[in-house]
């Protein structure tokens, strides 16, 4: 089992290195990259994880498949059988972020249980390595863009609990959707 780091373990308030491109195709990135999936999807609902949530003091962060499904769909979870592949992103670079923000509400596997409302631009764009050493740019808007934000966060040391607004402590048993 691969261990999710709480709040204030490890190094999540840290600022992680990049991956030295030539370092992704081995096996000790590729561990960690396999680990990070591993963790995420032992997390029901979790949508995306970044490596520091595991200890690991690099800047990658994933997004699970599961992104792209609805609340509804995710909540019928033995429907979920081919899922959207996980994007990887290695030294992610948030290249553009829209004016136009939105409140919206967030939490973390590594800041439990707790919710809140964080002002996020509403369209985002990232570029970054893919797992095989690719460079890529994705576009995004929505849960997705609100995604990128929060997982580079993650790599700047930041929780989102640092900026959050009406921060609540939900249970699990009352929640199983919002995790990330
Ligand atoms: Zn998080």
């Amino acid at each position: 089992m691969v261990k999710i780091l709480q709040k204030d373990e490890g190094g999540l308030r840290e600022i992680s290195k990049p991956v030295p491109i030539g370092n992704i195709d081995t096996p000790r990135i590729q561990k960690i990259i396999a680990d990070m999936k591993k963790a995420m999807h032992g997390e029901d609902d979790a949508v995306a994880i970044a490596a520091p949530q595991i200890g690991v003091l690099l800047r990658i962060f994933i997004v699970s498949g599961k992104v792209f499904l609805s609340k509804e769909e995710i909540a019928k979870k033995e429907e979920i059988k081919n899922l959207p592949p996980d994007l990887v992103f290695i030294n992610p670079e948030l290249l553009r972020c829209s004016k136009k923000e939105k409140w919206t509400e967030e939490g973390c596997l590594s800041v439990r249980w707790l919710y809140g409302e964080v002002r996020r631009s509403e369209k985002a764009t990232v570029r970054a390595y893919d797992e095989s050493g690719k460079l890529f740019t994705r576009g995004a808007s929505g849960i997705l863009a609100q995604v990128f934000q929060h997982e580079i966060e993650h790599l700047d040391g930041k929780l989102f609990t640092d900026k959050a607004r009406n921060i609540q402590n939900i249970p699990p048993e009352k929640n199983l959707t919002k995790r990330r």
